[in-house]
């Protein structure tokens, strides 16, 4: 899938980019005029034109939204202006700005798909699909599918990142959620495995100080390490807690601090707070 969610992002600069205003001015990225630029009330404003053409510089972001073939990478195309479509030059296939995008044989307008990126990318803590329904004036289903193709997309990119500097890890377990039964003499330890769904996840966060927060999710706490060995660089500072399953990344070429959360939340060495 192509990233259209990293084109929002890189409308923000990269990584590197707001890292260094960020300690230039110590002011939060989301404080930022960066993380402005895709504002709901402009989007909004915007013509059907406008719209596309700011869809394009989204989806073709790498190369400064002019389109590429998606079927043979080549740069070289028409662009037939009224029906707002393209031709390759090389393979000789037409394409549409959302041709091999999750967005693909769409049926909502460019506009509607961009209100619906500016709503989902600026909010904190993500959007029910009935909000979306409601905002966008399309049904609960067109609503559920487009948000579930939004959350794929990030994802989907947010995967290959990797993270670097000094780095605070943590986890947090969620879901799979047992009720006590009505009466006690019916009630299970709720603690012992075999008395749980299974369903419960662990969602373990990478965050940069300073850069970019790096959620992943896995069955339990200890099965993150690999994962974390691949994405986090050799020669980065990791803060962790004192949970044992942390203890492989030790010999991973990490240097790491650890801190007991049963003594204090944060001392002179390590602090995973923010995490
Ligand atoms: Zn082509």
């Amino acid at each position: 899938m192509v990233p259209l969610v990293r084109g929002v992002g890189q409308m923000g600069g990269s990584s590197e980019e707001f890292r260094s205003r960020n300690g230039q001015t110590g002011q939060h990225f989301l404080l930022s005029a960066a993380a402005r630029r895709l504002s709901l009330l402009q989007v909004a404003k915007l013509t059907t034109d406008q719209a596309f053409a700011l869809f394009k510089r989204i989806r073709w972001c790498d190369n400064l939204g002019d389109p590429v073939c998606p079927h043979c990478d080549c740069t070289a195309v028409y662009e037939y202006k009224a029906r707002r479509i393209f031709s390759c030059k090389s393979c000789t296939k037409q394409f549409s700005v959302t041709s091999g995008t999750i967005f693909h044989n769409r049926k909502l307008p460019i506009t509607t798909i961009l209100i619906a990126i500016a709503i989902f990318t600026n909010g904190a803590q993500g959007v029910p699909a009935l909000e979306m329904s409601r905002l966008l004036g399309v049904q609960y289903k067109t609503a559920f599918v487009l948000c579930h193709k939004l959350r794929e997309s990030l994802g989907a990119e947010i995967d290959e990142q990797t993270a670097s500097g000094v780095v605070e890890v943590d986890g947090a377990y969620f879901g799979g959620h047992i009720r006590k039964a009505n009466w006690a003499e019916n009630r299970v330890d709720r603690r012992l495995a075999k008395n749980q769904n299974g369903k419960r996840m662990v969602v373990i966060i990478m965050r940069e100080r300073g850069g970019r927060s790096l959620p992943f999710v896995v069955k339990q706490e200890h099965l993150a390490v690999p994962e974390l060995e691949r994405r986090i660089k050799p020669g980065s500072i990791v803060h962790a807690d004192e949970a044992r399953s942390w203890d492989p990344l030790n010999y991973a070429g990490l240097d790491m601090k650890r801190i007991n959360h049963e003594e204090c939340y944060a001392d002179a060495e390590a602090c995973t707070n923010k995490a």
